[in-house]
């Protein structure tokens, strides 16, 4: 198996996956974001409509 990536694409950013529909997305992407108390953010996904919590050391300000 030899893989290679034409073009040279930058660092993999991390993207987060919707566990119900398989949707992903980018932090910062088209999640429906809801900040709650604290440091916890909660993300909704756009296409089911499940909420994911993010971590509290999550950051979503890029
Ligand atoms: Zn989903």
């Amino acid at each position: 198996m030899t893989t290679t990536t034409p073009g040279g694409t930058p660092s993999r950013k991390a993207v987060l996956f919707c566990p119900e529909c398989d949707h992903q997305s980018p932090p910062g992407g088209d999640w429906a974001v809801s900040r709650q108390d604290g440091d916890r953010t909660t993300l909704e996904c756009p296409d089911c409509g499940y909420t994911l919590v993010s971590q509290p050391r999550f950051c979503l300000l890029a």
